[in-house]
């Protein structure tokens, strides 16, 4: 399974999760246990985007390295 990071919205507290796909929008804050959660990519940039830049090729995928 793959691990998920998160970090809550309410206190800030930073957290992983082993989980399915499809149990990973259920999750809460194990520290106040708020379901306010946002998932962190830590290991992929967000999105075409590189260094707050958007890609110039403009065809990034998650995972490119341009
Ligand atoms: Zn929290």
């Amino acid at each position: 399974m793959p691990t998920y990071d998160f970090i809550c919205e309410k206190c800030g507290h930073k957290f992983s999760i082993f989980c399915s796909v499809s149990s990973r929008d259920k999750q809460i804050c194990p520290q106040c246990t708020d379901d306010n959660i946002t998932q962190r990519f830590t290991t992929v940039n967000a999105y075409g985007v590189k260094g707050g830049k958007a890609c110039s090729s403009g065809k990034c995928s998650p995972g490119c390295k341009c």
